[in-house]
């Protein structure tokens, strides 16, 4: 039997898998260029940073005691202390040239370079002074209580890779090494651009028909959680010489977002302009609700995010794309790390093969991760993402989910560099 089928001529949508896949193979990094160490947290590392010098740089104590020789202790206990000689003091800071000899002891503060001829360090607790006398109260093994040259790290060694983001916990080790500067690879230049006739600033009072401007505060807080400061072009009216004028100042950055104006509707401009610009196009709709509208292209040295106006939209389209993208440019290996999987504590039904990205609240519950879709959904709820700390992905293939099955989830998260 043979079946014929109407088709309708509907543009393919791309699956969120493949836009992402376009988007990323657009991510070029942009060269390198040296901060300041501490302007360098979050930013990427352009080259291996490799040990010039050993931590700790000499062998020093761990503890305030006296630096001795270990077969001077053999035997000490507190029933019978072994005497040593007091022959000098040696505090953090100071070098003490002279050496430690058989049966004597340097008084030594924790951080000061063991003298020449001691090996060990007997803590000021497991001794007594008595007339220029120590009386060791205990056996220390060889080695006991110092910290030695290049047990930290030993120069010639590879401190932190190329391709790792500074953290907090890299300083440590940076500073210690005498990385003043850093190399980072260079961030590009973001700009955000608000379309649309009804949208004012969230100082100016409502007028009729109108509604406040939030995507460009949020996208721009999120390109700032990314370390990157967003060059913010304010908003433009629903006119096309006026959203060109805008368009052609946003293209002296790497990347442009612009919201709105990216539907099929009548005053959905920015399409039209874009292509008058001469904008290749890369894709336009995903099968994502929301984000449907994204349109993805490249605008002479600039590529460009076409969101949707909706404000839930616009995050989700930030969260699947912009994000990864801004990852990658910057450096990182793993563009889409972050995502963790947590159990549904309900059952989901779609109505449609689409990826389906929810408003949720992640918890940990009894050790695991939970998450749990707002109960209100759509993509203009402000309020919904306002109770939302992460989003639940569901892929474009699975239409029914059962409670505690496991979903991707994508947190909202803090600043994740620190
Ligand atoms: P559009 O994508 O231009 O069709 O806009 C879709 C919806 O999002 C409309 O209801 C707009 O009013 C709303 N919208 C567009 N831009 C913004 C914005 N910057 N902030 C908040 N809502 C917006
Ligand atoms: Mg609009």
């Amino acid at each position: 039997m043979t079946m014929t089928q109407t088709y309708i001529a509907t543009p393919r949508l791309t699956s969120v898998e493949e836009a992402r896949r376009i988007v990323l193979e657009q991510a070029v990094m942009l060269g390198s260029e040296r901060v300041r160490l501490e302007d360098g947290i979050g930013r990427v590392l352009a080259q291996d940073l490799i040990a010039e010098a050993s931590l700790p740089p000499f062998d020093n104590s761990a503890m305030d005691g006296y630096a001795v020789r270990s077969s001077d202790t053999t035997g000490a206990s507190r029933e019978h202390p072994l005497t040593l000689r007091l022959v000098g003091e040696v505090a953090a800071g100071e070098v003490l040239e002279r050496a430690v000899s058989r049966r004597e002891a340097v008084k030594i503060m924790t951080g000061a370079p063991l003298p020449p001829g001691a090996d060990s360090v007997v803590a000021l607790e497991e001794a007594r002074v008595r007339n220029g006398l120590v009386e060791i109260l205990a056996d220390v093994a060889l080695g006991r209580h110092v910290r030695n040259a290049g047990e930290d790290i030993k120069a010639g060694d590879t401190a932190l890779a190329a391709g790792t983001r500074i953290r907090v916990q890299h300083l440590g080790l940076l500073a210690g090494l005498g990385y003043a500067e850093v190399p980072v690879f260079r961030l590009p230049r973001v700009a955000v651009l608000a379309t649309g006739s009804e949208l004012i600033s969230i100082d100016e009072p409502l007028g009729p028909g109108k509604i406040r401007n939030s995507n460009s505060l949020v996208l721009g807080a999120f390109l700032r959680q990314l370390g990157i400061e967003p060059v913010d072009l304010g908003t433009v009216v629903d006119e096309r010489d006026l959203i060109r004028q805008q368009l052609e100042e946003a293209a002296t950055c790497d990347v442009i977002l612009i919201s709105g104006g990216v539907s099929v509707g009548e005053h959905d401009l920015v399409k039209r302009v874009l292509r008058d610009l001469g904008m290749k196009t890369l894709f336009w709709r995903v099968n994502m609700k929301p984000g449907k509208p994204l349109l993805f292209g490249r605008l002479r040295n600039s590529v460009i995010f076409g969101l949707p106006g909706n404000p839930i939209s616009c995050v989700v389209c930030f969260l699947e794309f912009i994000a990864p993208y801004v990852r990658k440019v910057t450096g990182e290996d793993d563009p889409t790390d972050g995502l963790v999987r947590a159990r549904l504590t309900q059952p989901l039904r779609k109505k449609e093969p689409k990826t389906l990205l929810l408003t949720a609240q992640l918890r940990e519950e009894a050790g695991t991760l939970a998450v749990t879709a707002t109960p209100q959904q759509g993509s203009g709820m402000l309020k919904s993402l306002a109770q939302a700390n992460a989003f639940i992905v569901v892929p474009e293939d699975i239409m029914e989910l059962a409670a505690g099955s496991l979903v991707e989830v994508i947190p909202l998260g803090g600043d994740p560099w620190l």
